[in-house]
């Protein structure tokens, strides 16, 4: 963090660049950064290679991102992404530009000149305002609120198991410094639409459970979506509410959006280790929350494709799990 906090206290003109498909984190981060460093007099574009979802729109400064890069930075700093691949259009990084990745993802490929990477945070938003505060960026309540967006967004409004007590200590933090928890709740978590609900009534009459229930999955081809008058942003939220089914394990669902394109969000509840299937189908994230995009595949067969191998993995290591904790019993118990 020291030597990240050094080479932003040398520029002036910089670029702080997101991830496509942008997550509360996303967002959070981006802006607290890039409006961060503009009141410490510098000159800041914040970049995203992506519509910003419509639930973001009243968030203070969300008008400051743009998909286009205007400025040729002295640096770029990216954050909460986990590899180039998910810069879209900024994926090729220009080499005689120094970057700078701040992440909390342990599967980020350490691709920039500098990389602070920490995987104990729950968001990448509470690196970003740990970095500000050393900055000495002054606070008000709309830098607080979209500085707390993101560790709202990232703990699942504090329920995943990422939610510990140096979380609390950080948004306490922003509480006194203004944060609105209730605006962000608000923005987020009742602000559905009505063809959304339609979308998520066939996502669940597709549901479908396997492995004794350990497994529960279901899937939106495109068409689906442009029946229902829905995007990819509507079904953000779904894959969280299959984990919620009792007695499972691993949640997933598969998306087809736009056309040809496949996107796969994975969710875990107490255990399983969601990152390692997303890294073998060329995705990433974090043990209880993974995804994978890819082209040119067809939804069904990679549908099926994943969920055999999901399955095997999933076998094996609930066998290991169990042998393990077998092990143990017989440790303590026979002394
Ligand atoms: P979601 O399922 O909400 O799209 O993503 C869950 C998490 O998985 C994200 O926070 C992100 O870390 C990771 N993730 C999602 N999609 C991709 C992807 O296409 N590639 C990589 N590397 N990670 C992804
Ligand atoms: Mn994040």
């Amino acid at each position: 963090m020291k030597e990240v906090m050094e080479l932003i206290e040398r520029t002036s003109k910089v670029v702080v660049m997101g991830h496509v498909m942008p997550d509360g984190d996303c967002v959070s981060s981006v802006l607290s950064l890039a409006v961060g460093l503009e009141r410490l007099g510098k000159i800041v574009e914040a970049v995203i290679d992506s519509k910003i979802p419509y639930v973001f729109e009243k968030m203070p400064f969300v008008q400051k991102i743009s998909s286009e890069m205007k400025i040729s930075p002295e640096l770029l700093i990216v954050v909460d992404s986990s590899s180039p691949d998910r810069l879209g259009r900024y994926a090729t990084l220009p080499e005689s530009v120094p970057t700078i990745v701040i992440d909390h993802h342990s599967t980020n490929s350490c691709f920039g000149w500098k990389n602070w990477i920490d995987s104990s945070f729950a968001a990448t938003a509470q690196m970003v305002f740990r970095l500000n505060k050393l900055l000495g960026v002054p606070y008000d309540p709309d830098l607080a609120t979209v500085n707390y967006l993101g560790i709202a967004t990232d703990t699942g409004f504090f329920r995943h198991s990422n939610t510990d007590t140096r979380v609390f200590e950080d948004v306490y933090e922003l509480s006194k410094l203004g944060a609105n928890a209730h605006f962000v709740a608000k923005e987020l978590l009742e602000n559905k639409r009505f063809e959304q609900y339609k979308l998520f009534a066939e996502v669940l009459s597709r549901l479908q459970t396997v492995l004794d229930g350990k497994i529960a999955y279901s899937f939106i081809d495109y068409e689906t979506y442009e029946r229902y008058g829905c995007t990819d942003e509507d079904s953000s939220g779904f894959v969280g509410e299959l984990r919620a089914l009792r007695g499972v394990e691993v949640a997933v669902l598969f998306m087809e959006y736009p056309k040809g394109k496949v996107h796969v969000s994975l969710r875990s509840k107490d255990w399983f280790d969601v990152s390692k299937v997303a890294l073998h189908f060329g995705g990433g994230g974090h043990p209880r929350a993974a995804g994978v995009t890819l082209e040119g595949v067809k939804l069904l067969e990679f549908m099926e494709k994943m969920l055999e191998y999901l399955k095997e993995v999933f076998t094996l290591e609930a066998k290991v799990a169990h042998e393990g904790q077998e092990a143990l019993e017989r440790d303590v118990l026979g002394g």
